[in-house]
């Protein structure tokens, strides 16, 4: 399955970037990802095909180093109901405050959320594929008529009702040939 990459967007992502330099630089990355590269997400899907989005902002937001995202992906699972491939769309947004240790989680406003900065540079791609998987639905099913799944639904039914069909006949000869001896007797 192939998901339409934006025209728009137009660079693959880089793996790891520095968040706190980032921020410094004000900077927006936007891009693609491919599916196949990602080993988590890919093994939720039935495919490896396509690649994921997103867009990601590093900025200072009041007072605090933030990573402000967007993230987004179609795959293709297998329908609970009918079994048959059924596309999904994940769409994922969140907003980080980028602390240094653990002690200064309690300090920042209730809208972000911690993570925490550890290394030279930290793995962006990780981070969208955490995002995203947070995002898999519990229970995918076609949302109209799941087809194949009626159809065999019916079939089963019909199978049922011909079994059900054939064993009503040795009852049905029998009442016959018991009405008929009792016009007999009578
Ligand atoms: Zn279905």
């Amino acid at each position: 399955m192939q998901t339409q990459v934006p025209a728009e967007v137009t660079a693959e992502l880089p793996e790891t970037v520095n968040f706190v330099r980032q921020v410094e630089l004000n900077r927006t990355i936007e891009g693609f990802y491919p599916m196949s590269k990602l080993d988590r997400l890919s093994e939720a899907s039935l495919g490896k095909e396509g690649y994921i989005t997103a867009k990601l902002e590093f900025t200072d937001s009041v007072g605090f180093a933030s990573l402000k995202g967007k993230v987004s992906a179609k795959l293709l699972v297998e329908c609970q109901r009918c079994l048959e491939p059924v596309e999904t769309e994940l769409t994922g947004s969140f907003k980080f405050a980028l602390v240094n240790s653990e002690e200064d989680f309690e300090l920042l406003p209730e809208e972000f959320e911690p993570h925490l900065i550890v290394g030279e540079e930290q793995s962006l791609i990780e981070l969208i594929e955490d995002e995203l998987l947070l995002c898999l639905p519990m229970v995918t099913i076609h949302d109209k008529d799941c087809s194949e799944y009626m159809t065999k639904q019916n079939r089963a039914i019909q199978a049922e009702l011909k079994v059900e069909k054939e064993a009503e006949h040795p009852f049905a000869a029998l009442k016959a040939l018991k009405d008929d001896l009792n016009n007999k007797v009578n």
